[in-house]
C-alpha cells in the first residue's frame, strides 16, 4: 500500500510500504477514507518528538471502513469507524478510570522504557507517534491496523458524511478536554491562547460548557477570524500587551480559566522566546514555553489552568512562584477520547457542534509532502488538511473551490 512516511527533518515522503496484517485477535484492518495532518504532527515534522526512526508511518487522526476483523474483534466488516489516537485496552488501571491515554498495556515495554526514563512512568500507545509511544504505524496510508478494536473505534452512523465526525479522532475531543479542564462555572471569562484547531474548538467547548466571556490570542489573522466568528473576542499579540489587555478586559482581575493550546513551539520575539529558540535549535533545551508562562502570569488568583498544548521535555524559566503564590489549578495530559467520543458524536448528529469550518484543504495521500510544507509555512491559510486517499494526485481542493462547487 501507500503510506505517508517520516525520513527526518522536514522529510516527509510516500512510500510503497507492505498491507497491515492483523497479529491480535483483538485487531482490526480498516481501509482509510479520511486522515488528517494534525497540529501535534508539525512537531514530529520539526524533529522535536524523540523516538522516530526513518520510515515510520504518520498519522494519528483517522477514520476508515472495516475490511478485516479479528476473532474478538466486535466489529464488523463494512462498518465505518472513527479511531481514537490514543491506544487503550479498555481493563487496566488506568483504562477503569477511563483515563484511557495513561493506558498501561498498549505501549510495549521495549518502546515504553525510554518515556519511563523521561517521564517517570511509561506512556501510554498512540498511532503514527514515535516509538516513546509504542511505535504503532500511522494511518496517512491506505489501510491502518488497529489494536483493541473491540474498546476505541467510533461506528459512525450513516448519513454523517466524514467531514463532520473525522475530528473525533483527536482534535474535538481534545478542545472539549481542554474547556472540562476548565472547570467553568457560570459567568466565567475563558481565556485561549492558540487559535490552531484545538484552540478553536477550546472555545467552542468553553461556550458550550457555559462559558460567559471567551478571549482568543494568536497573531493569525484568518485564525482569529475564525475564533471571531464563534462568538470568542479577540486578541492580536503582535499588536498589544496581552497581560495588560486581558487584565483591562476583566476590571483588573484577570481570566478565570486559561488554555494553553500553544505547547512546545511558541511564537512569537519575545525575549524569553527568543532565548527558548536558540536553546531548541542547539539541543540545551527541548520546549519553548512562553504561551505557558504568560498563561500562569495573567490568570487570575485562585484560577484554573488548562493545558492541552503538547510539551515533550524540560521547560526552563517556569514561573512556579506565581503558579503557587497565586493557588492556580492546574490540568493537563494527552487526551482520553474514549471517554469522550460517543457523547460528542451525539451531539454532532443533534447539531451542537460543527467542525466543518475548520477544514482549508483536502488532497491526496500523494501530495502529503507538499500539504505537510504548507502546513508548515502557511498557517494563516492552511487551517486543517484532510488526506483522502481515493483523490487522485494534483487534484487539491480548498474550501473556496469546494464552496463554489456545491453552489
Ligand atoms: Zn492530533
Ligand atoms: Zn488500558
Amino acid at each position: 500500500m501507500r503510506a505517508v512516511t517520516w525520513h527526518g527533518r522536514h522529510d516527509v515522503r510516500v512510500d510503497s510500504v507492505p498491507d497491515p496484517e492483523i497479529v491480535n485477535p483483538r485487531d482490526c484492518i480498516i481501509k482509510i477514507t479520511s486522515t488528517a495532518i494534525c497540529g501535534s504532527d508539525l512537531h514530529l515534522y520539526d524533529g522535536y518528538i524523540p523516538g522516530m526512526r526513518a520510515g515510520d508511518i504518520l498519522g494519528h487522526e483517522n477514520m476508515g471502513e472495516v475490511v478485516e476483523v479479528g476473532a474478538k474483534s466486535t466489529l464488523k466488516k463494512g462498518q465505518r469507524v472513527v479511531i481514537p489516537f490514543t491506544i487503550s485496552c479498555g481493563s487496566c488501571f488506568f483504562c477503569s478510570k477511563q483515563q484511557f491515554s495513561a493506558c498501561d498495556n498498549s505501549n510495549p515495554a521495549e518502546t515504553a522504557d525510554p518515556s519511563e526514563i523521561a517521564y517517570g512512568h511509561s506512556m501510554g500507545g498512540a498511532f503514527g507517534y514515535a516509538h516513546l509511544t509504542g511505535g504503532y504505524a500511522g494511518g496517512q496510508a491506505e489501510y491502518l491496523r488497529v489494536p483493541y478494536s473491540d474498546v476505541g473505534p467510533i461506528v459512525i452512523p450513516d448519513g454523517l458524511e466524514d467531514d463532520k465526525v473525522l475530528f473525533l479522532s483527536d482534535i474535538l475531543p481534545t478542545g472539549w478536554q481542554a474547556a472540562v479542564n476548565c472547570d467553568i462555572e457560570p459567568g466565567d471569562t475563558v481565556a485561549v491562547w492558540g487559535c490552531g484547531p484545538v484552540g478553536l474548538f477550546a472555545i467552542q467547548s468553553a461556550f458550550v460548557l457555559g462559558a460567559h466571556r471567551v478571549i482568543a490570542i494568536d497573531h493569525f489573522p484568518r485564525r482569529l477570524q475564525l475564533a471571531k466568528s464563534m462568538g470568542a473576542e479577540i486578541l492580536n499579540y503582535e499588536e498589544v500587551d496581552v497581560r495588560d489587555a486581558l487584565n483591562e478586559m476583566t476590571g483588573g482581575i484577570g481570566p478565570d480559566a486559561c488554555i494553553d493550546a500553544v505547547g512546545m513551539e511558541s511564537h512569537g520575539m519575545s525575549v524569553d522566546n527568543i532565548a527558548d529558540t536558540i536553546k531548541a535549535h542547539t539541543y540545551l533545551g527541548t520546549d519553548r514555553p512562553h504561551a505557558l508562562r504568560q498563561v500562569i502570569l495573567a490568570c487570575r488568583k485562585g484560577g484554573r489552568v488548562s493545558i492541552p498544548g503538547v510539551y515533550g521535555g524540560m521547560a526552563d524559566k517556569f514561573p512556579i512562584g506565581a503558579l503557587m503564590e497565586k493557588g492556580l489549578t492546574v490540568k493537563s495530559g494527552q487526551t482520553h477520547v474514549q471517554k469522550f467520543g460517543r457523547k460528542l458524536l451525539e451531539m454532532i448528529g443533534e447539531g451542537k457542534l460543527d467542525t466543518t469550518f475548520l477544514i482549508s484543504h483536502r488532497s491526496s495521500l500523494e501530495d502529503a509532502p507538499d500539504m505537510y510544507r504548507h502546513w508548515h509555512d502557511e498557517q494563516n491559510d492552511y487551517t486543517k488538511i484532510v488526506l483522502k486517499p481515493d483523490m487522485a494526485k494534483g487534484d487539491i481542493k480548498t474550501t473556496k473551490e469546494l464552496a463554489d462547487v456545491d453552489a
